[in-house]
């Protein structure tokens, strides 16, 4: 093991290391925060792997990473217990004896004398570095971090605690691999869509994302799917980040128009935070009146910052009782049952009163398993939405799904029904 340069990485595995992260506990999280810094500078992750603290499968591990790709990021064991082993397995694997070294027990014992204690001994062991090695500083915790390299490979030992391995990548780990891999830059954006089904969003994307990936530079897409949401992921990767930037505003320009009043946004902004951008930008303030998403609708609009600003009230109206109370006629649930148009319309009108504000937002279901009928079936809702004009609006979808996946597409298909309604310049007064 030499300190000579190796060429550029292109591709790395990210290895996590703990024997607790192999439980239904604990799940590793460091692997997503170290894949999307590595795009960034564009190194791709090729594999990831998670290994327990027992040196023979770590040193498998290890090696097997080492085969696959010429950057291997770890993370974890590397702590002052027995059972915290990558220290030992690397040094091991690459035939590089551990020194100690003085400065790092220095460090160490200074943090505890810091706090008025004195260094445990077990903690030497994390001064342990094998021949060759850079130390990586650790300013938040006693294990510093270790870069190794063998030949055309490097080997990154990084420490577990999420919020000591993220500054040290970001201050340490990046700008060594950024230099190295010659510039190149992994750009991205993010078209956001909600109200259509994935292939449908698919079908009209495709005709214009594929031509793209032969492009030059070529913009990747890949489609994401989530609940009530479909979202469309472009990429480049290049070493000219201006053309990069260009192909991907053009691309975005061109697949939102295409995708038209089912786009929510293309800057990662969430439909809450455009809905509240919606009302905040009109002077408009929304009550909401929420049967079956239970307060889901409050619940989200005011987890954007600064919602005071436009959310002024909400209600959870389970029971028929606590809809009549709010203004519903009972007639009205009598005849029609509480999950249905005029109910979330009268719904609708009665919290916009009640609340004195400009919309009101409401919501009526059957989020499963029970209440069920044949001209109901579950996933039934009906949404409304009343303003300033004289007939609010009222929609009636059929969503699929359980109870948990209903509310939230429920609340989902009401938000999106304001931020529609705003698109197209309602003020509610
Ligand atoms: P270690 O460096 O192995 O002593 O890790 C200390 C702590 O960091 C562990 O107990 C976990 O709580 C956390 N940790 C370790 N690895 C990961 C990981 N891959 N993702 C998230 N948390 C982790
Ligand atoms: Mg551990």
């Amino acid at each position: 093991m030499t300190g000579e340069r190796a060429a550029s990485p292109s591709t790395a595995v990210v290895v996590a290391v703990g024997s607790e992260l192999l439980t239904p506990h604990k799940s590793d999280t460091n692997s997503l925060f170290i894949t999307e810094r590595l795009n960034a500078i564009g190194i791709g992750v090729v594999q990831k792997l998670v290994a327990g603290d027992e040196p023979t499968g770590l040193a498998r591990a290890l090696r097997y990473a080492m085969s696959v790709a010429d950057l291997v990021i770890v993370t974890g064991g590397l702590g002052p217990t027995a059972d915290d082993v990558t220290r030992d397995v690397a040094a091991e694997l690459l035939g590089a004896p551990l020194e100690e070294s003085a400065a790092i027990v220095e460090a160490i014992r200074a943090r505890f004398t810091a706090r008025g204690l004195e260094m445990p001994e077990i903690n030497r062991r994390q001064a342990a570095v094998p021949r060759g090695a850079e130390i990586l500083e650790n300013p938040g915790g006693t294990a510093p971090g270790l870069w190794l390299t063998a030949g055309n490979s490097r080997l990154v030992l990084l420490p577990g605690p999420p919020r000591e391995l993220r500054p040290m990548f970001d201050r340490l780990v990046t700008r060594r691999l950024a230099s190295a891999a010659g510039g190149r830059r992994v750009q991205r954006r993010v078209i956001r869509t909600t109200g259509r089904t994935e292939s449908h969003v698919d079908e009209l994307a495709r005709p214009i994302y594929e031509p793209l990936a032969a492009g030059q530079p070529p913009v990747e897409t890949t489609i994401l799917a989530s609940l009530g949401q479909i979202d469309l992921h472009m990429s480049t990767v290049g070493a000219d980040p201006e053309a990069g930037a260009r192909a991907l505003d053009a691309a975005v320009g061109e697949l939102a128009g295409t995708l038209g009043g089912c786009v929510v946004s293309t800057d990662g902004r969430s439909l809450p935070e455009v809905v509240g951008e919606l009302l905040r930008g009109r002077g408009a303030r929304v009550a909401v009146a929420e049967s079956c998403t239970g307060g889901l609708i409050a619940s989200r609009l005011t987890d954007v910052p600064g919602s005071s600003a436009y959310v002024h009230a909400g209600w959870v109206l389970y029971s028929n009782e606590a809809k009549v109370a709010l203004g519903v006629a009972s007639e009205l649930i009598e005849t029609h049952g509480a999950v249905s148009e005029p109910v979330a319309e009268a719904m609708a009108v009665a919290a916009r009163a009640a609340a004195g504000v400009e919309f009101g937002l409401a919501v009526t279901g059957i989020a499963g398993p029970g209440g069920a009928t044949p001209a109901k079936p579950v996933g039934t809702v009906c949404l409304a939405l009343a303003g300033s004009e004289a007939s609010p609006r009222v929609r009636r979808v059929r969503l699929p799904g359980d109870r948990e996946r209903v509310k939230f597409q429920a609340s989902q298909a009401a938000l999106d029904l304001l931020r529609r309604a705003l698109l197209r310049g309602a003020t509610g007064s």
